[in-house]
């Protein structure tokens, strides 16, 4: 007899910063699995697709803690701002390469949206660090997402 297939349930791809799904790969080792986060792409039928931008430039993990002593990751893709790790290393450019890796990936899987882990120098929507002070502004890999066009959503905003 034949049986009709029921067609698969199309699964949205989004972006998703890897140490919020469970992945090792913050500067220290460690990771910032949220079940806040699992549970929504669940809900909402979403793909995640892991991306770690500061891996993906080629970071090694552990690596020096990165902060922001000018601007923001906007001010940064322009030229103006500056990013630099705890030991005084201008950190810029590989900021800048992880930025483009991911947006390349985003436009390779179609992900319309991102979401991304909170004040950190890459991935920070809302807020990042300032020479220790949290201010308001963004990390270079979700300025330039934003840039093209991609929907970036904060963990803090589910
Ligand atoms: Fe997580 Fe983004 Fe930092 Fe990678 S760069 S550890 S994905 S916050």
């Amino acid at each position: 007899m034949e049986t009709q297939k029921t067609p698969p349930i199309e699964a949205k791809p989004i972006l998703v910063s890897a140490c919020l799904l469970g992945l090792p790969t913050r500067y220290d080792g460690q990771t910032k699995r949220s079940e806040k986060v699992v549970a929504f792409l669940a809900k909402h039928g979403y793909q995640p697709i892991p991306v770690c931008p500061e891996q993906l430039a080629g970071m090694s993990t552990p690596r020096e803690k990165t902060f922001f002593k000018c601007g923001d990751g906007f001010d940064v893709l322009d030229g103006t701002g500056v990013a630099h790790s705890a030991k005084g290393e201008v950190m810029n450019e590989i900021f800048c390469r992880g930025a483009r890796m991911t947006t390349h990936i985003a436009k390779l899987c179609n992900c319309s949206h991102a979401l991304l882990k909170e004040r950190s120098p890459s991935c920070g929507v809302h807020q990042v660090y300032l020479e220790g002070d949290k201010v308001k502004g963004s990390g270079v890999t979700a300025a330039m997402l934003i840039r093209e066009g991609i929907h970036v959503i904060s963990e803090e905003d589910i």
